[in-house]
């Protein structure tokens, strides 16, 4: 195996565990080296800190193991065993429920890849050419997990892998076929769409969330504002709303929330899908028309370039929901944006209830669920952010 060599004192995160070689603490790097293969990472004063995988870019190796052993021949088996060990302790894999993330990257010392379970089916995303060279050995891993219970593996890295690296990845099962494609989460059904639907098909990210605003939905007007899957809606139906709006700007998404609606309760007259611009939307509906709104938008800031206008986006956008939600209202506001950290997203939703001269208090603070973990060693982990807020 290759070595690469980093600048002195640069070996200093790696020996705190954190699993990224930034390119620029790198020394040296060995002629040849394809992007994917397996490197050794070597300080400067000639110790051995671990094994990752090469790629070009910012981040020019992922480790995968720390300290000078080999890679086990079994490691994939292992460090998913690991991961699923953890769910079943986490009681997310029960006849009511059987979608859920099993890796979810750095968190479970697994980087650059992500697999999402529904049912019997995996959907696995790797993020960089280690893991997509390794795709048949996870796959087999996976359907060799003892109680897992997967037949098929989809693979789904059209879009998440750097697009330089002309890897051609085709989206394709890797083991087994589509048989059935709805997924259970709390009791209620989804039609999860991994074929042409967003990341895995959805986001599995907000169930504890979705659960939270199904206590607040009784005898509520509700909008769900982004709704891709509608899975907010579904949870507010089942809790008793009034009326329940979903908005999103995606035709595919307003035609997947009627059919998870309809799924779960047919021929619901409270529900309407609405597939418009979300600001178009709140900036023409009528003032006190909801007192429960949803806003849970794509990351408006998806580089530390784009922070600022990020932030911007979310002060506006959170600014019109107060100016417009009824007196005594809740809202739920959430940023997935990995750059915007819990503080300043509080600050700008601050900021707008601030100008909106609406009392606000925080009910709830919300994060990511325990199946998408943060490795302490690896604080970017840390992405989902969500407040609960009471509306005077
Ligand atoms: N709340 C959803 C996830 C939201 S993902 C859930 O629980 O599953 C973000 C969604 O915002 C996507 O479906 C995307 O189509 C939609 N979107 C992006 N920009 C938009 C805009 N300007 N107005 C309305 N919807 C938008």
């Amino acid at each position: 195996m290759k070595s690469i060599i980093l600048k002195p004192k640069k070996e200093e995160s790696i020996l705190r565990h954190h699993p990224w070689v930034f390119s620029g603490a790198i020394a040296s790097l060995p002629d040849n080296l394809e992007e994917g293969e397996l490197v050794r990472v070597i300080s400067s004063d000639n110790r051995i800190l671990g094994i990752g995988h090469f790629q070009i870019g910012s981040i020019a190796v992922r480790l995968l193991q720390f300290g000078d052993a080999d890679l086990p021949e079994d490691f994939f088996r292992k460090r998913l065993e690991s991961a699923f060990r953890l769910r079943k302790t986490l009681e997310l894999i029960r006849p009511d429920n059987n979608c859920y993330r099993l890796v979810h990257g750095e968190g479970d010392f697994l980087p650059g890849l992500v697999i999402d379970i529904y049912g019997d089916t995996a959907v696995v995303q790797a993020h960089s050419p280690g893991m997509h060279f390794e795709r048949m050995k996870i796959a087999d891993a996976l359907t060799q997990l003892p109680e897992a219970r997967i037949r098929n593996v989809y693979y789904k890295s059209e879009t998440t892998l750097p697009f330089k690296a002309r890897l051609d990845p085709q989206n394709d099962y890797l083991i087994g076929h589509f048989d059935g494609n709805i997924a259970i989460e709390n009791g209620l059904r989804f039609n999860i769409d991994w074929l042409r639907g967003q990341k895995t098909g959805f986001f599995v990210d907000q169930r504890e969330n979705r659960a939270l605003l199904e206590k607040y939905a009784k005898d509520r007007n509700v909008l769900n504002m982004f709704c891709y899957t509608g899975g907010f809606s579904v949870y507010a139906l089942r809790g008793g709303a009034k009326t329940v709006d979903s908005v999103d700007s995606s035709a595919k998404a307003a035609a997947l929330t009627d059919a998870n609606v309809e799924l779960n309760f047919s021929d619901d007259k409270r529900h309407h899908t609405y597939a418009t611009d979300a600001f178009k939307y709140l900036a023409e509906m009528e003032n006190d028309k909801y007192d429960l709104i949803i806003l849970d938008p794509p990351a408006f800031a998806k580089h530390r370039s784009a922070l600022k206008n990020g932030l911007i986006g979310y002060r506006k956008l959170n600014a019109k929901a107060f100016e417009k939600i009824k007196s005594g209202g809740v809202l739920f506001t959430f940023s997935c944006s990995q750059v915007v950290t819990r503080e300043m997203f509080r600050l700008a939703v601050f900021t707008a209830a601030s100008q909106s001269g609406r009392k606000v208090r925080i009910l709830h603070q919300l994060t990511q669920p325990a199946d998408h973990p943060i490795d302490i060693s690896h604080p970017e982990g840390e992405y989902l952010k969500g407040l609960v807020l009471y509306v005077e």
